[in-house]
């Protein structure tokens, strides 16, 4: 290792967005521990990096302490699609608050940078539109999203304490509905959900009547904000997310023109304290890290569809 090179710590480094970021930190030449419990993540997301020289594959949950030598930390240990999230939401919550606690006493001990991938549901279901980082956001705290947005907001909190109290360099990402290859069939986030129900000549079922809207970031141009966040001067947090505002019946009849025309939509309820409206206001990105978003949703689903017929023929 040369003294330039960083020794990175992912961790959630075998999920989705991790696994990207792991790739691309592994092509600039860098020293890349992954960290992770495969609650969400599969091996096969990082399976080409294993036996390399500069990556190491750790099993360990975050919601335990652990000692590594690391210069930054990328932590990104949190299901994030509902479905997972809310399955055992006390375990997510105590994956948000002792992970990222953890997280935290391990960037003081080693004098590391740490990066913490928050979310857009720190805004909640938003009464301002577009969400600035300045919208301080509309949560239940007794809702079933809670675990997860209530997590992540005092993950942001628990950040600030380390900066305030240790000193500790601190990087926060407000990251919003992010898509891509390697996302998992059984998800249950909205790309995933209608690209593979569309490919299995199945219905796709829209939640409501499909009219709440979301932004959707492909992960090539997230992973690019999360480097420039990293290695920039600006703590956060800052919104990383594509402006490009869609009704989620808009996304399903751009899917089913690209899959089969000819499939149905189902209608299902709309789950409890579910977001009616999100897109970023990004101004604070592009002045801070020069950043925005460069692939537009039809290229983005092109690549992802791409991904998911080769997985699902094999
Ligand atoms: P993901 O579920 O694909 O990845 C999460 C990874 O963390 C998985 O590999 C999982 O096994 C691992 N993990 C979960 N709990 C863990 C624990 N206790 N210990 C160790 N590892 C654990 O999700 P993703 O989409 O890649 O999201 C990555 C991060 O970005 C998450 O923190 C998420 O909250 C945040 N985020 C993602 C989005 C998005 O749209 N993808 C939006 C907002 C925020
Ligand atoms: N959604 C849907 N059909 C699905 C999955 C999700 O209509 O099969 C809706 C969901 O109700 C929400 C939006 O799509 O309004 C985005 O859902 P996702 O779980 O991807 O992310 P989040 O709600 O966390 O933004």
């Amino acid at each position: 290792m040369t003294a330039s090179q960083k020794r990175n710590l992912v961790t959630g480094g075998a999920g989705f967005v991790g696994s990207h970021l792991v790739d691309r930190l592994m092509e600039a030449g860098e020293d890349v521990i992954c960290l992770d419990n495969y609650f969400t993540g599969r091996k096969a997301n990082i399976a080409r990096w294993i036996g390399h020289p500069t990556f190491e594959l750790v099993r360990h949950d975050v919601t335990e302490p652990i000692s590594l030598e690391v210069d930054r930390i990328w932590h990104l240990a949190c299901p994030a699609s509902p479905v997972h999230y809310q399955h055992n939401p006390i375990k997510t919550a105590k994956t948000s608050f002792l992970g990222t606690y953890n997280m935290l006493g391990l960037a003081r001990r080693v004098g590391a940078r740490l990066l913490m991938a928050s979310t857009s549901e720190v805004y909640g279901d938003p009464e301002v539109h577009p969400q600035p980082e300045s919208y301080r956001g509309s949560v239940n705290t007794h809702g079933i999203r809670a675990c997860y947005d209530e997590g992540k907001r005092v993950a942001e909190t628990l950040c600030f304490d380390y900066q305030r109290m240790h000193g500790t360099e601190i990087r926060i990402a407000r990251i919003f509905n992010t898509y891509g290859p390697r996302m998992l069939a059984d998800d249950g986030r909205v790309v995933s959900n209608f690209i593979v129900q569309a490919l299995r000549g199945e219905p796709l079922t829209l939640y409501g009547e499909g009219s709440q809207t979301r932004s959707f970031c492909f992960v090539d141009d997230l992973v690019e904000g999360l480097i420039r966040l990293m290695n920039g001067e600006h703590s956060g947090p800052i919104n990383i997310g594509n402006p490009g505002e869609f009704t989620i019946r808009q996304l399903a009849e751009l899917v089913r023109e690209r899959i089969d025309p000819s499939l149905d939509f189902t209608l299902l309820p709309l789950p409890q304290d579910d977001p009616l409206q999100r897109q970023p206001v990004i101004t604070l990105a592009q002045q801070e890290l020069g950043w925005e978003p460069t692939i537009p949703l039809r290229a983005g689903l092109e690549r992802t569809i791409a991904d998911f017929r080769c997985r699902l023929a094999a």
